[in-house]
């Protein structure tokens, strides 16, 4: 039977993964088209960085610019199936996108929690032309955080944060995809990590699919934090986490034992990253290889090139950078790339003067 949710002429993670998925006979197959990545070759870093072939997967591609789709549309397809009318969830801005979507497409009502000043204004922007209801606390992601979890702990609404083990479940995806289109999985992933969800989830995805004979190996999961917010390079939560990187600007990520555990199990590594290392790989992104990611994004690129200046030998090895956000979400940070925009009256010989052509 086919499902009148899933109006869309794509699989989309429910039902392309649904054997890897906790999906039951009545959970909704919604879809909007999440999933099924680019992992696109890289055109010019891979020569300068000495390393072997190069992958970005544009996570970006996703139905609202971010990873976090494919982990909601697992969570609300279970909070659908358990008879649930709303969704909550504290964001440092990409959830809270996801949720409101993805809320909306299917009639439920979305609360989101934001801290104040700390959200990218492309992101806040979603929320509010899909109708969410929207707070904006006076404190920081990790006391959303708590406000959210004591919220739904204590009214019938979903909690959809990376908590909620059905978030997890479906960022696991990614990880399918990049082995399904590689053959097999790649020597080593590059990956930002935030309240580290996404690293944990890949690494699940990853063993899993070894488990069941469609990977020969699993790659060293290697997790870049801001300098500013790097409890788990540091060993002890940030008061105040600062960095330029907003969708990673978290002081005490909820998983933050299962990105331990990944990097122990994969003999990867949890490092630092600098706003500036982390802004030299987003405009080099943008301009070696045309790819517009969100600063957070950047952080898995700027770790690869820390690392490969520190010495790590990535020849002939494969390497995947995790491309999280769409740079759209954040056009501050693009704006302060610094440039000359011209104005000039609309007359030919001014504009091509003005372009160098004449
Ligand atoms: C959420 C997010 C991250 C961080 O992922 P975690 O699972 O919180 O570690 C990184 N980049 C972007 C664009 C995000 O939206």
């Amino acid at each position: 039977m086919t499902s009148s949710w899933a109006a869309t002429d794509r699989l989309g993670v429910l039902r392309r993964y649904r054997d890897y998925l906790p999906l039951t006979e009545a959970t909704p197959l919604i879809c909007m088209g999440e999933g099924e990545t680019p992992l696109v070759r890289s055109q010019r870093l891979e020569g300068r960085l000495g390393c072997g072939p190069l992958y970005f997967k544009l996570e970006s591609c996703n139905p609202t610019g971010s990873f976090k789709d494919r982990g909601m549309v697992v969570a609300v397809a279970k909070a659908l199936e358990e008879g649930r009318k709303a969704v909550l969830c504290a964001s440092t801005g990409n959830t809270s996108a996801a949720a409101a979507a993805y809320a909306a497409h299917c009639g439920l009502d979305a609360y989101v929690l934001v801290s104040k000043g700390n959200i990218a204004q492309g992101k806040l922007a979603q929320a509010v032309a899909h109708g969410a209801q929207i707070v904006a606390i006076d404190g920081n992601f990790d006391q959303a955080l708590a406000l959210a979890r004591a919220i739904t702990a204590k009214y019938p609404i979903a909690l959809v944060n990376s908590l909620n083990p059905y978030r997890l479940e479906g960022q696991k995806t990614a990880a399918f995809e990049i082995v399904d289109h590689l053959g097999d999985a790649p020597d080593y992933l590059f990956i930002p990590v935030g309240n580290a969800g996404n690293i944990t989830a890949y690494w699940r995805g990853f063993v899993e699919y070894q488990q069941k004979g469609r990977a020969s190996k699993r790659p060293r999961m290697m997790g870049f934090q801001a300098e500013g917010a790097a409890p788990i390079v540091l060993g002890r939560p940030v008061e105040k986490p600062q960095t330029v990187a907003s969708a990673i600007r978290i002081g005490n990520p909820a998983n933050w034992r299962g990105a331990e555990a990944a990097r122990d199990a994969s003999g990867g590594v949890i490092e630092a990253v600098s706003d500036e290392e982390i802004l030299e790989a987003y405009r080099l992104l943008a301009q070696e290889e045309g790819i517009f990611g969100e600063p957070a994004s950047a952080a898995s690129v700027a770790g690869l090139s820390k690392m490969s200046r520190q010495g790590l030998d990535l020849r002939d090895r494969i390497s995947v950078c995790i491309i999280t956000g769409s740079g759209l979400k954040d056009p501050e940070t693009a704006m302060a790339i610094p440039t000359t925009i011209r104005e000039l009256p609309a007359e030919l010989t001014a504009v091509e003067k003005a372009i160098g052509l004449a």
